[in-house]
């Protein structure tokens, strides 16, 4: 048999990201912002059925507009981040300057936990970032009010769940501002890319701006100015046409990608669900439409874990660990975001485990993943 890798990356069936690929290097525009770029646009958009999104170059990049535009240069600022997250949802802004208070997840979802993060809520508290993990949407409902009452930021950190809803509510349409990732690790990409959304369009010209190293340009372009000036602290935040010509092709392929990715999701539940394992195991809720993005479970105790995934990869089969937290990192520690222990979190994020899902994988790999799990369990 062979190898079961943790992750492919996606390639499209109808191998248009060479077509395309050659397409831009017939039209001689690489830089980025041109026909592909508004082609990406159009179609996240659609998909979105929100029509305010910029490509970027990543998803960090992505955050980066979101900090810059809430970022108040005048006063201290603090954001709300779950510590059970990638290292990017912090950095981005604690780059800019705020203060970063980390809150606790909730064991079963493994994503924020909403009370405890409203119960951090401060004069000083500028956002919240919600992250969206392993496929599953977070319910905003409660931090969307509690937000809007203390007018607070909500931000998305959508990076792993382009594609989901949550009661027909597309994720990274929520909040205020959201981010997603193209990274090779994630559903679709471009090797790296991302995306930036805003819910509102009056924010959209000072995105622009910032998406543009802080010029603008965009207002030249549109005869509304006639010189360009330096108006925001922006970056060079979009992909060239290389990438998005690459990723439109993957955009094409949306609802394919999706589909397969859902039958292997679904199948690591049926094959679980049979069996009587000391385990517990990623549950999305009812009202959350998923995008097959990932598939984990959570280990009695850390030497099982450990023992799990020796285990898998004697029998040729990647498993890898979740995030190790943030609030007690030696550089949240440099920068006195430590703010003491964070219980769930600590205890819950050295039991999961992240089983391999990709749209290379068949169903039988999934049934023979599950198999090997169970044998080492009951062995
Ligand atoms: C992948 C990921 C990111 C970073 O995405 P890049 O596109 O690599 O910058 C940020 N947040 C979360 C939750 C992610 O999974």
């Amino acid at each position: 048999m062979s190898k079961i890798k943790f992750n492919i990356p996606y390639l499209s069936s109808s191998g248009n990201e060479n077509l395309y690929i050659s397409d831009v290097i017939n039209g001689s525009h690489y830089s980025g912002n041109g026909r592909y770029t508004t082609k990406c646009h159009n179609l996240i958009s659609n998909i979105l059925d929100c029509p305010n999104v910029l490509l970027t170059d990543s998803c960090t990049s992505a955050l980066e507009i979101c900090a810059s535009i809430i970022r108040d240069y005048s006063s201290e600022q603090e954001v709300i981040i779950p510590s059970y997250t990638f290292s990017s949802t912090a950095a981005a802004f604690a780059k800019l300057g705020f203060k970063i208070i980390f809150c606790d997840i909730d064991k079963n979802s493994m994503m924020m936990d909403v009370e405890d993060a409203i119960s951090k809520i401060t004069k000083k508290t500028a956002a919240i970032i919600a992250v969206h993990y392993g496929g599953d949407v977070l319910n905003l409902d409660r931090l969307s009010l509690t937000c809007k009452e203390k007018n607070v930021n909500l931000v998305e950190d959508a990076a792993q769940a382009f594609g989901c809803s949550i009661d027909n509510k597309m994720a990274g349409t929520i909040g205020d501002y959201a981010c997603f990732s193209f990274h090779e690790t994630k559903n679709l990409h471009a090797g790296l890319a991302g995306c930036f959304v805003a819910k509102n369009k009056s924010d959209m010209s000072r995105a622009t701006f910032i998406w543009e190293r802080g010029t603008n340009r965009s207002e030249v372009l549109k005869g509304a100015v006639d010189k360009y000036t330096w108006v925001e602290l922006g970056g060079s935040y979009y992909p060239t046409e290389l990438q998005a010509a690459f990723l439109f092709a993957q955009l094409e392929s949306f609802d394919t990608n999706l589909q397969k990715r859902k039958e292997l999701h679904n199948q690591y539940v049926e094959s679980f669900q049979s069996l009587q394992l000391n385990i517990k195991k990623q549950a999305i809720s009812q009202s959350v439409k998923h995008n097959g993005h990932a598939y984990w479970i959570k280990l009695p105790s850390e030497d099982k874990l450990t023992g799990l995934i020796e285990f898998l990869r004697s029998k040729e089969i990647d498993a890898y660990i979740g995030y190790v937290p943030l609030h007690n990192s030696p550089i949240s520690k440099k920068l006195n975001f430590y703010l003491g222990t964070l219980p769930v979190t600590e205890s819950e994020s050295k039991l999961i485990l992240r089983l391999p899902i990709h749209c290379a994988m068949s169903i039988s790999d999934v049934k023979s993943v599950v198999k090997n799990i169970n044998s080492y369990l009951q062995g």
